[in-house]
């Protein structure tokens, strides 16, 4: 495929942006070659500047679930645009938002979303949500009060202060491979990004910020018991992804979340939920609504205190959030001691998009994604077994991604020890035959309900040619 457009696009790009890219996934790190320079996308597909169309699995690594440009979303922010692109003052909106958010996680997404379960859930290996019976235990509405910010890092680096403020402790403990924005605390071994460049972490952050982070390897609950046994008291929160996809996705082991609230609990830390790449895209009530409907053995729910989201509440313009407790919640400004503020905060165009892409994000949309998944995974899956190329598929609801090794990896250092020089091959077919993949093995692919049988056609046709790329690697 003739690259020559983007080609001049990115030299040019690289004069004026550090590496030609205003956020370092989008600069192909790991697989080489020329970024794509996009502008336009519509429904299924997106379209670079030297008009050649991809059928898209990144969009937008995650807002995108209705498809791009849905008509509804669209005319939501034009009509709210025409109004007013930002007041510096609340807005009906606001609210509307945080009681649509409050309402979809208290009813762990069933209201008004129709019958159906939470079918096609890849739980903790691969355990399936559809055999469950019975009710949850009640629970608290794990989302009293929002807050609006407008990017996931903010989000979670609110929800760390509050955390601190609300408890008078320091430590943060997270998982190694858990990414949850750049944030200085939250740098340290961390996925995304970091993990396609093999950044162990962050220059610039202070070796006191650094030291106040326990990394620990994810869904070891002996490691979680013997971090708190050794620095419980002083342990603010436990922040962790509802189910990791910066790594790739590895789902919690089943009970992995519940365990941690209960642990943190016990010494009087938070937990944190950091559903920005899970809220609204696996599920209605996103990861919590998903697992807090299942049964468990041992009866009951379980309650995070702070959840934060991103990506799926503002649609695709930039919108994100933290909820909770109301008691935590209320440690905030105005009311509380702990800071935080935003000019954009609550901004009311990406307010409208947020809210006409929750309000059209009904059953039929989850069960789209979800069939959407099952099938580009077992395609793909299928295609590398006929090529003979080991690999297992990791999913999470309706997020999945594939890792070149034997066993499904549940850790970071798993994860990273998989044969990954075989995806720049796989990548490369796949966008020469017009598919648009995440640029590095270490992310998820991302449906949206826009796909269907012509771009699932062209994405099935482009895989032969790639796994035996990946073959070849
Ligand atoms: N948390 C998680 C789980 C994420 O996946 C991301 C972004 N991919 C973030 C936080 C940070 O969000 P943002 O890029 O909007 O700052």
């Amino acid at each position: 495929m003739n690259a020559s457009a983007n080609d001049t696009q990115f030299a040019r790009a690289r004069q004026s942006i550090p590496g030609g890219v205003n956020s370092p996934v989008r600069a192909f790190g790991s697989v080489g070659g020329t970024p794509r320079f996009m502008v336009s996308a519509q429904g299924a597909y997106v379209t670079d500047v030297e008009g050649h169309r991809y059928a898209d699995l990144v969009n937008s690594w995650g807002p995108a679930i209705l498809g791009h440009a849905h008509p509804a979303v669209v005319a939501a922010v034009q009509e709210a645009a025409a109004r007013g692109l930002s007041f510096g003052a609340s807005t009906p909106g606001e609210t509307e938002l945080a009681e649509l958010v409050r309402g979809r996680v208290n009813n762990h997404g069933r209201e008004g979303l129709g019958s159906g379960g939470p079918g096609g859930v890849g739980l903790g290996g691969g355990v399936r949500s559809d055999g469950a019976v019975g009710l949850p235990k009640e629970t608290r509405n794990p989302v009293e009060k929002i807050r609006l910010v407008s990017t996931g890092t903010e989000a979670t680096m609110t929800a760390i202060r509050l955390a601190r403020g609300f408890t008078g402790r320091e430590l943060l403990i997270k998982f190694a491979g858990h990414y949850h924005g750049h944030s200085d605390a939250l740098l340290a071994e961390a996925g995304s990004g970091l993990a396609t460049l093999a950044m162990p972490g962050s220059a610039g952050v202070t070796a006191a910020t650094a030291a106040q982070t326990l990394v620990l390897p994810y869904n070891d609950l002996d490691a979680v018991r013997l971090a708190f046994e050794e620095h419980g008291h002083n342990v603010a929160a436990i922040i962790v992804e509802a189910a990791a996809a910066n790594m790739g996705v590895v789902a919690p082991a089943r009970g992995f979340n519940r365990a941690l609230s209960q642990i943190a609990h016990e010494f009087g830390a938070l937990l944190i939920i950091d559903e920005v790449l899970t809220g609204f895209r696996v599920g209605p009530a996103g990861w919590w609504g998903l697992e807090s409907s299942l049964v468990v053995p041992d009866g009951g729910g379980w309650e995070p205190d702070l959840i934060t989201y991103g990506k799926v509440i503002g649609g695709g313009l930039p919108l994100a959030a933290l909820g909770g407790r109301a008691d935590v919640m209320d440690f905030l400004a105005p009311l509380g001691p702990v800071y935080q503020a935003g000019t954009l905060s609550g901004n009311p165009v990406a307010v409208a998009a947020g809210i006409a892409t929750l309000r059209a994000a009904d059953r039929s949309v989850y069960d789209r994604l979800d069939a959407t998944a099952d099938t580009i995974a077992s395609e793909v899956s299928a295609a590398l077994s006929t090529e003979g190329v080991e690999h297992v598929v990791q999913r999470a609801g309706n997020l999945f991604s594939f890792a070149f090794t034997a066993e499904p990896p549940r850790t970071y250092d798993q994860v990273r020890a998989q044969q990954a020089f075989r995806y720049p091959p796989f990548f490369h077919a796949m966008l020469d035959a017009g598919v648009s993949l995440p640029p590095s093995v270490f992310e998820a692919w991302f449906v949206s309900a826009a796909h269907n049988g012509e771009s699932l056609g062209q994405i099935v046709a482009a895989l032969p040619a790639a796994a035996k790329a990946a073959a070849a690697a």
